[in-house]
């Protein structure tokens, strides 16, 4: 085994639940440790106490698991290192890397107004606040409140090679000193990340894009405290299919919405691999050992992801069919039962039978939803038939009858110890020979018989699963509605 120090982070404010963008975020630094090594860490920004809840931390736990990007060590909570943080403010002002800041919220008030009068944009004057050192000791000694504020250098720039963008750089004079610490004594966001990636030895920092603007503050920050600079990763943000940042109105984009409709979470998670990153050759359809073999920084790409519905329901249709009946059936079993379709009592009773349906169903079906809506037609006796099939395949109702007849004797004189496809395919193409018609012409006006629908299985896989009793029933039914 390579060692390797490798520590990625998932950082995620715990203010809501957990958000698809979110999860692609968490997924690549997962997917940089499985295939690089080290460890994937999980941090919890929850210094912002008036939006962080409970609730949502666990929200983040269950989705994280769910998905099966599971972390190593334990969680770690940011507002538990509150005086981490103030302790390396402190630093930095006692080292001159930052200084007191004594402006009031009017001061700054006014100096915006004055700003915007001249019509420039506001930018924090270090002056403004530079006092004698007597004065800024008697104002300490007075208890006067202050901010303590980093110095950003005033000439070069910062810059750092992007493992997504390449090289990028801000030039000092565009970045305003920060805040570090509020006159209320709590970090702010900026200083609290630099202070935590440090204390978790984070050697890569791979996020959201939106997060660009902060590194060159980050990287200010590493290096007035001398350590390291991480690398970073900034990956594009996602857009839904009209390139609007996506947002609830392109549907739903908490994970726990997709782990109720009954997603596959392999699924999902090949899904949000697939926005922002290429593993190449046109790849797409990839299971958790495959993403993690074709991983590689060089993939991601820069451009805004499109978080595509359609494209996910195409996706779980994929992983569908790869998964093994075994492997599907718990998720079937309970959506049926808690659908009211069936027991599982019922369930257990044929297994076989079971396994059969399950393996019919998953290969025309995107979701477990749709598993479900078509497994119906095999549990109950009652049918409805409906108006596209009937118009389609039963327009000639005397002839539909015809041939529902024809095809129910042909059917009673199967014996139900040799009701397998062989025979029934051997029985009704010798029907269709007999009237001198096409089998679909007896196949068609017979899948609606049975099924009441327009599209099923094939009609040998159908009446298997109906067995001949239920099968010679239904089309009985059949035509006593033709005849109606
Ligand atoms: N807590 C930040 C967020 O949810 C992420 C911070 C980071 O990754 O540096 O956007």
């Amino acid at each position: 085994m390579i060692e390797t120090k490798n520590r990625l982070r998932f950082a995620p404010s715990p203010t809501g639940y957990l958000h698809v963008g979110g999860a692609r975020t968490a997924l690549f630094n997962w997917l940089y440790v499985k295939r690089f090594g080290g460890q994937f860490l999980l941090r919890i920004e929850d210094t912002d106490k008036a939006r962080s809840t409970d609730e949502s931390t666990k929200a983040i736990f269950e989705g994280m698991e769910w998905l099966g990007l599971s972390w190593d060590e334990e969680v770690v909570y940011q507002g538990a290192n509150l005086e981490r943080h103030r302790a390396d403010a402190l630093k930095l002002l006692e080292t001159g890397a930052a200084y007191r800041d004594f402006t009031t919220t009017e001061d700054l008030e006014r100096w915006r107004e004055e700003a915007k009068e001249r019509k420039e944009s506001f930018k924090f004057k270090r002056e403004w606040t530079q006092f004698s050192p007597e004065e800024e000791a008697a104002r300490v000694e007075r208890g006067d409140p202050f901010a303590i504020r980093f110095k950003v250098p005033v000439g070069g720039e910062t810059a750092w090679e992007d493992l997504v963008h390449e090289r990028i750089a801000f030039p000092n004079k565009d970045i305003d000193d920060f805040v570090i610490l509020r006159s209320d004594g709590t970090p702010t966001y900026n200083l609290a990340v630099v202070s935590d990636d440090i204390a978790m030895g984070i050697t890569i920092v791979m996020r959201g894009d939106d997060h660009i603007s902060n590194t060159p503050k980050q990287i200010l920050l590493y290096e007035a405290l001398g350590k390291t600079v991480p690398k970073f990763a900034h990956l594009p943000m996602i857009h839904g299919i009209d390139g609007k940042k996506l947002s609830k109105r392109h549907g739903a984009t908490a994970v726990g919405d997709y782990q109720h409709e009954g997603l596959l979470p392999d699924a999902l998670l090949n899904f949000l691999a697939l926005l922002g990153w290429s593993p190449g050759e046109d790849r797409e359809v990839m299971t958790r050992a495959e993403m993690i073999e074709l991983f590689a920084t060089k993939g991601l790409q820069k451009k805004a992801a499109i978080f595509d519905p359609k494209k996910l329901e195409w996706m779980n249709g994929q992983h569908l069919s790869l998964m093994t009946v075994e492997q599907l059936e718990p998720t079937v079993t309970s959506a049926l039962v808690s659908e009211g379709v069936t027991t599982k009592s019922e369930l257990d009773a044929r297994p076989e039978w079971y396994h059969r349906l399950i393996d019919v169903l998953k290969i025309r079906s995107r979701l477990i939803d749709d598993i479900v809506r078509q497994a119906k037609v095999y549990f109950q006796d009652d049918i409805e038939y409906a108006s596209d099939a009937v118009d389609k395949h039963w327009k000639d109702k005397e002839g539909s009858l015809n041939i529902l007849k024809a095809a129910e004797n042909k059917l009673a004189n199967v014996d139900a110890a040799s009701w397998d496809e062989a025979t029934l395919e051997a029985a009704l193409r010798g029907l269709a020979e007999e009237l001198g018609i096409g089998a679909g012409k007896i196949f068609q006006p017979l899948r609606v018989a049975l099924t009441g629908l327009n599209v099923s299985p094939g009609i040998f896989d159908v009446l298997i699963l109906l067995g001949k009793d239920r099968s010679l029933r239904r089309i009985q039914l059949s035509e006593k509605y033709l005849n109606s």
